[in-house]
């Protein structure tokens, strides 16, 4: 069992406050969904957690368990069991995904990753994501389609096994089979060792991945939390409701 603990968090970006005090519990074994009109913030939160450098902590705090993540450097961060699918994946020319994806591997668990052990599992990993074969000795990312990106960020989360993950808009760009396939992949990874946070706009993912907590993030804060009723309201009436029925303006 391990527990996300987001209190209080204050984040500006060029001087402009974006964040203005986020509260959020996340264990494992949780799936939390987080929804909001585009520009809120959503984006921010899952960079200022990873320790984005742009991104300026002004108040509150993060834990992962014991460890205090806003005084991690990105890598401790991996380390510490905390993983972030981002939202427009870039490509790396020279680096194979394969070579990325060992190197990584070593990096976040700190030991040698013996290459036969590695090769199987990786394959096996794109596989179950119904990935290209050549995948593995192509440049990371390079000339890649938006979904195939998508795919080989959770390729990367299911190698990597974090704690917990932030998948921010994995469902952009993915056609109904390719969300399929990577909703069902997220969903098996949820145990008593693993939770996540589900950046999202669409409800259609989370017919694969169920949440079973849901937020609304409006203006920089988490203004609204419930089930999944949420979804299904926000599905139908998009979010002006929501400031009449808080009666704030956004
Ligand atoms: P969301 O993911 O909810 O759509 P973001 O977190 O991406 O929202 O953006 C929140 C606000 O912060 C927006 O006004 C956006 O323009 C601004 N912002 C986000 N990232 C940057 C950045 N790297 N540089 C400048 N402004 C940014
Ligand atoms: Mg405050
Ligand atoms: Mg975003």
């Amino acid at each position: 069992m391990s527990k996300l603990e987001i209190k209080d968090l204050h984040v500006k970006i060029e001087n402009k406050e974006i964040l203005k005090g986020v509260n959020l519990v996340v264990n494992t074994g949780e799936v939390h969904a987080i929804m909001g009109p585009n520009g809120t913030g959503k984006s921010t939160l899952a960079s200022a957690l990873m320790g984005h450098p742009k991104y300026e902590v002004t108040e509150g705090t993060a834990h992962l368990d014991n460890d205090d993540l806003l005084e991690m450097e990105v890598d401790e961060r991996a380390r510490a069991g905390l993983f972030l699918a981002m939202q427009y994946p870039a490509e790396v020319p020279g680096v194979t995904n394969s070579d990325f994806m060992r190197q990584a591997l070593k990096s976040v668990s700190g030991k040698d990753v013996p290459l036969i052990s590695f090769i199987l599992k990786y394959e096996k990993n794109a596989e179950e994501l119904k990935m290209r074969k050549d995948l593995p000795h192509r440049y990371l990312n390079e000339g890649f389609s938006g979904g195939e990106r998508k795919r080989n960020e959770i390729l990367q989360l299911k190698t990597l096994k974090p704690k917990i993950a932030i998948l921010d808009e994995i469902d952009s760009g993915l056609d109904i089979d390719a969300l399929k396939i990577v909703g069902e992949n997220v969903n098996d990874m949820i145990s008593k060792d693993f939770g996540c946070i589900l950046i999202t706009h669409y409800q259609r993912i989370l017919d694969y991945i169920k949440p079973t907590h849901v937020h609304i993030m409006i203006n920089g804060k988490i203004v609204l939390t419930g089930g999944k009723e949420l979804i299904e309201k926000i599905d139908a009436n998009g979010y002006e409701w929501v400031k009449e029925e808080l009666g704030i303006e956004f």
